[in-house]
């Protein structure tokens, strides 16, 4: 398996605990998004039929595989090679990849972990358990990533960076007070 889900570059749970493992993501051809140039990743087309709003399923072009974009300015959330097909309005969810400054919109959709909720455990208690309950929900199989999830995969990788912002974030805040 040459392809992850879990781009190297961000920080990465081991493979055997991800999943990743569970639903192999397949390889976007390398097309980049029309809205705003960047790489997209592969989703199966399950992904859409489930969060899609019901008066846009009809419009989901016959085909197994769509291309999502996760830059956070860019409207285009599903797209082909050269043309764009859903933007966020046609999601009957928020995309959190897409709203970096609501801190309510989920990082993990099978969980609903939101930014807030896991700076409020950081701040409560001085450290993240989510990534562990997590990895705990993913080896019992109660991991839904494709039809919860509007990137369709894992989303450790970007629980992870949740959590990094927010332990900065309270960080800077401890440090205030002294
Ligand atoms: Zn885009």
């Amino acid at each position: 398996m040459s392809q992850s889900c879990c781009p190297s570059s961000e920080p990465q749970p081991t493979r055997t605990e991800s999943c990743c493992d569970l639903h192999p993501p397949t390889a976007c051809p390398p097309t980049p998004c029309p809205g705003c140039g960047q790489q997209g990743k592969a989703v199966p087309r399950l992904t859409l039929g489930a969060l899609l709003k019901s008066e846009r399923r009809p419009q989901i072009p016959v085909q197994d595989e769509f291309c999502f974009c996760k830059t956070s300015t860019c409207e285009v959330v599903y797209f082909l090679p050269g043309r764009p097909l859903f933007r966020k309005e046609a999601l009957s969810v928020r995309v959190g990849l897409k709203e970096p400054d609501d801190p309510t919109v989920p990082a993990c959709y099978c969980f609903g972990w939101t930014p807030q909720k896991i700076q409020a455990e950081l701040e409560t208690t001085g450290q993240s358990t989510v990534i562990d309950q997590i990895k705990t929900q993913i080896k019992v199989g109660n991991c839904y990533c494709e039809v919860t999830n509007p990137q369709g995969s894992c989303c450790l990788g970007n629980v992870a960076k949740v959590v990094q912002k927010a332990s900065a974030l309270v960080g800077q805040k401890g440090g205030e007070k002294r």
